[in-house]
């Protein structure tokens, strides 16, 4: 930045790189108003870490889908709006604070809640106690009980989500995902790829 002269007019000259461009732009102006970086709350990743909800690669949080489910994350049950999410102007952070009131109480106005039928299993017979299955969980939907035979995995299945992520770890397939069974893929595999006998 520096202090000069256009066509006898007084300017401050800022130079500036264009990551697009890949040049230096030099831009001449009346006034220059600088404003304070905005950055990410110190408590930030320890709330990412109470809720399990996601952060951004800028250290912000980040939401469920940016179009789909702009005010929410994958976790159910907690939303997100204003400075939390990303820097922004207050209009829009009271837009969004209006979404996300909206979202939490669609939810409140419900007595029960429906979870999916897709939800994971464990065999405790063949479960090994190994944790596994709890480690790879990003919805902590899995823990531990106590049971006459030792310490098994349980499943929570209004927490999990189906992913299926949990029975891939598993080395003894003692999580089973309900409707999508080794047998049930293989059996899909097989009638995909049947030939088709003509008589
Ligand atoms: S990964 Fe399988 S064996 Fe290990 S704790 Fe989970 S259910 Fe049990
Ligand atoms: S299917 Fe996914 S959400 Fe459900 S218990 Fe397994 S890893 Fe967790």
């Amino acid at each position: 930045m520096e202090a000069t002269e256009e066509e006898g007019k007084p300017v401050i000259r800022v130079t500036v790189p264009d990551p697009i461009l890949g040049q230096r732009l030099e831009l001449d102006a009346d006034v220059l108003s600088l404003a304070a970086a905005v950055v990410p709350s110190a408590g930030t990743s320890d709330v990412a870490g109470l809720f399990k909800i996601t952060l951004g690669q800028d250290g912000f949080f980040k939401e469920a889908h940016v179009k789909l489910r702009p005010v929410e994350f994958s976790a159910d049950g907690v939303f997100l709006c204003g400075t939390a999410h990303y820097p922004k102007h207050i209009q829009e952070t009271i837009n969004q604070a209006y979404g996300a009131a909206g979202r939490a109480l669609t939810l409140l106005s419900h007595d029960t809640v429906v979870a999916s039928g897709s939800v994971c299993e464990v065999n405790e017979h063949d479960c090994i106690s190994c944790g596994a299955c709890i480690t790879a969980c990003s919805y902590d939907a899995i823990e531990f009980v106590d049971t006459p035979k030792g310490k098994k995995a349980r499943v929570n299945p209004v927490l999990c989500k189906g992913d299926g992520v949990c029975n891939a770890k598993c080395p003894t397939n003692a999580i089973v995902l309900k409707h999508f069974t080794d047998e049930e893929i293989f059996s899909q595999i097989d009638a995909a790829t049947e030939k088709t006998v003509h008589v």
